[in-house]
């Protein structure tokens, strides 16, 4: 009597993962999406960053003459064509935009180009049709928040959206925010030759990462490099030109080639309905739903960054399927404490599960205490074989049932480290249980293999 069994408004990686899920679970599915296949993450997110990232790494490598010496290698002028990067780029994500298109067609996914609209319980208007589902989800994403006072032109004053393009690299950018995404633009851009002015308006720069790992990674990926930081100060005016000027909260004013403004994301839950069902959005424009990703309304859902719970590819796919094990009665709940996060700097930063102040907050509020342990990469074998010892491995637990709280690696490959840790975390293993895991020597999973065994021998 329905249309369909499932229909999921956003096709991003969130609506993607719900999509394949449900037709596995033999659910009718159609996917609306409005713009690009793949949404923020494959288009203008995750997967550019990433090839950004792999080119920016590769010049940042072999223009450390010392290292590279050390390992008995020379290299003369180390070159670069920022229009091929920025062609590797482009050429993935067309690539991937395309496999996750084939692969929704070739499950059979009814794939419905247009924006998407509730229209009433279980139904779903798209351009001028009203269909009718059984169930809804709806994983309409995010975009780049952009303060007020800040003016975007898309050339000199822009947001990810358009810095993933690599259009030019500016001799000196600022970079408004400290977070993750600031952070990875500074990689790219210092590892091509630019200087950067980065500005957090708190206190204290990478204010999301546990506090060990923010001191350490402003060591090793601030300091040494072309950066100049402001923090505790406010870019109140931003107004694009050449140059284009950033008026400061503490009365200073810049004059750079280029500002990105990477300060967060807000969700898309504007024109969508809503009202039709008696939703709303909360204050911050997130649709709030439970660990179900049930909305409060009859089969109704929400994933993906629209809902804020967590703004990462993998959770938003992670709810997609916790929706349809929902929707096909097997009662599923998300673990965000299991849900590792990257940032993909050069070295990397991993983490899951709690920060050290929030554990420390939990710790006090439900009375019991916390441990720490802490590992270097210093002393593994592959760190130093590779000449690349800057990082750490902290590991915190806690004390009664020594089950974990938070991993947070900085160092050598930290975003494929930080796996074990999560599933660890997900089977609620103790630190004693981890300690008698073998790990292959020598590898810089020893790291954690280290951090357990110090935290067993320690009590
Ligand atoms: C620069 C950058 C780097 C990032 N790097 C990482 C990373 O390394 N790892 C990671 O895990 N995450 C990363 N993220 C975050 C990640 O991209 C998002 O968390 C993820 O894309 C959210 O998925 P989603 O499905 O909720 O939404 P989106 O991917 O935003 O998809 C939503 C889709 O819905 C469509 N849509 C919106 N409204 C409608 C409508 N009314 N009708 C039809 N369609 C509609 C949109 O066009 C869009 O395609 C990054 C983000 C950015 C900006």
């Amino acid at each position: 009597m329905f249309d369909y069994d499932l229909m999921i408004i956003g096709a991003g990686v969130g609506g993607h993962g719900a999509a394949l899920h449900g037709v596995a679970q033999g659910l009718k599915t159609a996917i609306v999406e409005a713009s690009d296949m793949g949404g923020t993450c494959v288009n203008r997110g995750c997967i550019p960053s990433k090839a950004l990232l792999a080119a920016a790494g590769r010049v940042r490598e072999l223009k450390a003459k010392s290292h590279l010496q050390a390992l008995g290698i020379t290299v003369g002028e180390v070159n670069f064509d920022r229009e091929q990067i920025a062609r590797h780029a482009a050429t993935t994500v067309a690539k991937l935009r395309d496999d996750l298109s084939h692969s929704l067609q070739r499950l059979g996914v009814d794939v419905i180009q247009g924006r998407g609209k509730i229209a009433g319980v279980q139904k779903v208007q798209v351009n001028d049709r009203v269909y009718s589902a059984k169930d809804v989800i709806i994983a309409t994403g995010s975009k780049p928040f952009v303060p007020p006072g800040i003016t975007l032109d898309g050339k000199t004053v822009f947001t990810s959206d358009e810095g993933i393009r690599l259009d030019w690299l500016p001799q000196w950018i600022a970079i408004i925010g400290s977070g993750y995404i600031g952070l990875e633009f500074s990689d790219i851009y210092t590892a091509l030759g630019c200087e950067i002015t980065m500005i957090e308006a708190l206190d204290q720069l990478m204010p999301g990462f546990d506090p060990d790992i923010a001191k350490l990674a402003e060591r090793v990926l601030i300091k040494p490099r072309d950066i100049e930081t402001y923090r505790g100060v406010l870019a109140k005016k931003v107004t694009p030109g050449s140059p284009v000027t950033i008026e400061l909260g503490n009365g200073e004013v810049l004059e750079v080639d280029a500002c990105l403004v990477a300060t967060g994301r807000v969700p898309l839950s504007q024109d969508l309905g809503l009202e039709t069902v008696g939703l709303s959005p909360n204050k911050r424009g997130f649709i709030e739903v439970d660990d179900r990703m049930a909305t409060g309304v009859d089969h109704l859902w929400a994933i993906g960054d629209v809902t804020g719970k967590m703004m990462l590819a993998h959770a938003a796919a992670a709810q997609g399927v916790t929706v349809v094990e929902n929707i096909c009665g097997r009662n599923r709940s998300v673990d965000y404490l299991s849900i590792p996060a990257a940032a993909f700097t050069h070295p990397e930063i991993g983490f899951v599960g709690l920060t050290e102040p929030q554990a420390q907050e939990k710790a006090q509020a439900e009375g019991f205490t916390i441990g720490v342990g802490r590992s270097y990469f210093k002393g593994n074998s592959k760190a130093i074989a590779e000449g690349e010892t800057d990082g750490l491995a902290k590991i915190i637990y806690r004390q009664d049932d020594r089950t974990l709280l938070g991993v947070h690696i900085f160092g050598l490959h930290a975003s494929d480290l930080i796996q074990e840790a999560a599933q660890a975390i997900a089977s609620r293993a103790t630190v004693d249980q981890l300690a008698f895991c073998v790990h292959a020597h020598p590898t810089l999973s020893e790291v954690l293999d280290e951090a357990y065994k110090s935290i067993m021998r320690a009590n």
